[in-house]
């Protein structure tokens, strides 16, 4: 089946339940390697958007959903963070278009512009300890289930598998962007905490479309 404005609408409710719960931990994250205001910037920023939920207009789709979760961020979430994920986002949205529901192609489209748009945004790499690295594996298990003929829930549920593989796999590398950069070589042995909050946020899309 695919998914229409009703997920939409709960990823977003989701996620923010997911930032908020993660809070401490994403701030706890940031502290080891950035600033500490990870876990802070995210929920602010999610419960900006859930706030303005009951406020979509009828015959809203899910890229009008993502839409608003872009400038939504965009203008709450600040940071390194706030700008990288309005792009993706945004991209997401555009790649959806006016759709009512989307299927498991088209999740894998969403999810591969949401990652260009962060990548074309920051310019990290694969391996530089970012969000990408999350990311990056989230979009090529999400290819590959979806030419294997699997619904929008199975590929949304398999990124959000490799993302969580993804954001485990950060934490030995050395960080080339961002603030964690700073620390050289100290970078290493942490987890990094936009990584984390990708796949929390992929995790709460996949829960929203298995129920
Ligand atoms: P700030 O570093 O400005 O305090 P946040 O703490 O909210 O912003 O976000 C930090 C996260 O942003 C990092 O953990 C990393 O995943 C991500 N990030 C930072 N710079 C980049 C970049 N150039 N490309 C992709 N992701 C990045
Ligand atoms: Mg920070
Ligand atoms: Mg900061």
């Amino acid at each position: 089946m695919g998914l229409d404005i009703t997920w939409a609408v709960d990823w977003v409710r989701r996620s923010a339940d997911q930032m908020a719960e993660n809070r401490v931990e994403l701030i706890r994250l940031d502290r080891e390697i950035g600033d500490g205001d990870h876990g802070e910037n995210m929920d602010r920023g999610f419960q900006a958007v859930g706030a303005k939920l009951d406020d979509l207009p009828a015959g809203s789709t899910p890229g009008d959903v993502l839409k608003l979760v872009a400038t939504t961020l965009i203008s709450t979430v600040g940071g390194a963070a706030g700008p990288l994920y309005g792009t993706a986002y945004l991209k997401a949205s555009g790649a959806v278009g006016g759709a009512t529901s989307l299927d498991g192609a088209a999740v894998a489209g969403l999810l591969a512009a949401a990652r260009d748009g962060i990548v074309s945004r920051g310019k990290a790499e694969l391996g530089d300890k970012t969000m990408v690295d999350a990311w990056t594996p989230a979009v090529e298990a999400a290819a590959a289930a979806a030419s294997a003929g699997a619904d929008a829930a199975e590929v949304f549920a398999a990124a959000a598998t490799a993302a969580e593989a993804g954001a485990v796999a950060t934490e030995p590398l050395v960080a080339r962007k961002g603030r964690a950069s700073y620390l050289g070589e100290r970078s290493a042995g942490h987890r990094d905490p936009g990584a984390e909050s990708s796949a929390l946020l992929l995790r709460a899309g996949a829960d929203a479309a298995a129920d």
